[in-house]
């Protein structure tokens, strides 16, 4: 058979870009990936010299990739790097993720804050979730007070930016949700730069441009220890079966997941546009919202009175 060859170099491929055309070798494909991560924070004007960066690592494929991606990048940029592992409580999974990630950032020598949802929240998951009279699902209970863990960890250690390592595929699913959720402001969080908690704190996404598929790759080729096993609560059955979608439409038109991805971006921006002025401050937090409680006030309140009422049947 014949082996394709590098459409940069010589070498042997070993991946090719349906969308683009081009054959990659292993050591091609792990420079574009910090190439394109380089491009979209140039791009987006994501970063500015020598910043103090918070990056969101939990031990996962995405986020131990985005670590090892800005550890290269940012080295020339005065920045500095810091990685937030936020414990959420939950039984014999987060243990190895944990572990994993200290060993990563020991590797590269970022300090880690580690914070925890007992600490800043007062429960854990494990307990906010072993009540079963909640009609929220795990997953919408446990993002914004992960969200939130990350602010208030980036907050306390004085960072300027918090960098999350959401993918292209990420994105794309969270703007399908919130469109079949009926939910406008929401639609406005896919955009490039967003602020966090507070609004003197960025957030950005510098895997926003890439596919998924090509992150996994990179962690395989860059040997990136990762924990595989996925979050026992894990329960978003409509997030999985938009990407089963998507991932079908990409197989037969290559590139079809970029194009609708750009298209969603520009329906970000002009609902972000149009939601900007009902923006109010959250009564209990001061967060910017789009209620009167935001929905990391409003999810604390959902799991303080389930439990409340778990504990007075037992
Ligand atoms: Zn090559
Ligand atoms: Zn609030």
């Amino acid at each position: 058979m014949h082996i394709k060859s590098c459409s940069f170099c010589n070498e042997k491929a070993v991946y090719r870009r349906k969308y683009s055309g081009e054959s990659l070798c292993t050591e091609c494909f792990k420079n574009s990936i910090v190439e394109k991560t380089k491009k979209t924070i140039s791009k987006y004007k994501m970063l500015k010299y020598g910043e103090k960066i918070a990056v969101g690592l939990s031990g996962g494929k995405d986020s131990s990739a985005l670590l090892n991606v800005l550890n290269q990048i940012t080295k020339s940029h005065g920045s500095k790097l810091y990685a937030i592992t936020v414990d959420e409580g939950i039984e014999g999974y987060r243990d190895e993720s944990k572990f994993l990630a200290e060993k990563m950032c020991k590797s590269m020598n970022v300090p880690q804050i580690v914070v925890s949802y007992d600490e800043l929240f007062d429960f854990t998951l494990d307990e906010a979730l072993k009540p079963d009279n909640r009609k929220s699902s795990s997953c919408s209970i446990c993002g914004p007070l992960r969200r939130r863990a990350i602010d208030l960890a980036a907050q306390k250690m004085n960072a300027d930016v918090i960098a999350t390592a959401h993918n292209l595929d990420d994105s794309l699913q969270t703007f399908f949700m919130n469109l079949f959720n009926n939910d406008l402001p929401r639609l406005s969080w896919l955009n490039p730069l967003s602020s966090g908690f507070k609004a003197d704190i960025r957030r950005i996404k510098p895997f926003m441009d890439i596919y998924e598929e090509e992150i996994a790759y990179y962690t395989y080729l860059m040997k990136i220890d990762f924990q595989i096993e996925d979050c026992p609560y894990q329960d978003e059955s409509i997030r999985s079966e938009v990407k089963e979608f998507l991932n079908n439409l990409e197989r037969l038109h290559p590139g079809i997941k970029y194009s609708t991805f750009s298209s969603a971006m520009k329906i970000a921006q002009k609902s972000s546009e149009l939601t900007k002025k009902d923006r109010i401050k959250c009564k209990k937090c001061g967060q910017l919202s789009s209620q009167p409680l935001c929905s990391v006030c409003k999810t604390i309140n959902i799991v303080n009175d389930s439990m409340e009422i778990y504990a007075s049947d037992q």
